[in-house]
């Protein structure tokens, strides 16, 4: 996990899109300026060519130590004006110095590191394999009882991350605040979901189990309390 975290725009993506450093100008210099504000070392800005399959707009951050770059999707560039882009990569950089790519990362590893455990204790266990009808245990009978038994500790888990995730967006929100403009966050936001078709109104408890990032309208709300007047 960690590999795919630190290779990701390295190995992987390259499989899939075309990279290419974002060009100097208006936008390059806008971006060096807010990431020096908010403290962050920028070396890597990509623009790829995520308008090859899909119109949505999106920015990420990826891999860390020398590896970590920031790719700009060219629909974002194309959509979005240069101080909405600088608010979004305000957003992204902090994910990064609030450490939430960390923080993510190692409960990933964690998560994987229960669930593995669990399936070594359950996998040859004669009971499961009884239950299932099996007379002796079996590992593929094992794997059976396994992800039956399994779903609603994933669930759980699942839960939480997304409890984790969405608290994380408000604060990545509050940190671009800070260094960019939170009216260009909050244009930008509306561009992107409508791009992206979100639904503007998802039942909150739908949104509960299963969003990962807060829906648009709770985001607006919380940056118009960052509208400096
Ligand atoms: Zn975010």
């Amino acid at each position: 996990m960690i590999f795919f975290s630190k290779f990701y725009t390295t190995l992987i993506l390259p499989l899939f899109n075309k990279q290419t450093p974002l060009e100097e100008g208006e936008l390059r210099s806008a971006i060096e300026k807010m990431s020096q504000k908010a403290g962050f070392t920028l070396e890597n800005v990509f623009v790829m060519d995520g308008s090859k399959r899909s119109t949505k707009a999106n920015a990420f951050f990826s891999g860390f130590g020398k590896n970590k770059r920031i790719v700009l999707f060219d629909t974002l560039i194309r959509d979005l004006e240069t101080d909405e882009i600088v608010a979004v990569l305000a957003h992204e950089i902090g994910h990064f110095r609030l450490k939430h790519i960390v923080r993510s990362t190692v409960l990933g590893v964690l998560q994987t590191g229960i669930m593995l455990f669990l399936l070594g204790w359950f996998v040859n266990e004669p009971a499961l394999s009884e239950a299932l009808g099996a007379s002796k245990p079996v590992f593929h009978i094992g794997l059976i009882g396994f992800g039956i038994l399994y779903s609603p500790v994933s669930s759980l888990s699942g839960l939480g991350m997304t409890i984790f995730s969405r608290r994380n967006e408000y604060q990545a929100d509050a940190f671009a605040a800070k260094y960019a403009r939170p009216e260009a966050l909050q244009t930008a936001l509306k561009k992107i979901s409508a791009n992206a078709l979100s639904n503007p109104t998802p039942h909150p408890w739908y949104v509960f189990f299963n969003y990962s990032h807060p829906p648009l309208l709770q985001r607006l709300e919380a940056l118009d309390k960052k509208v400096r007047r």
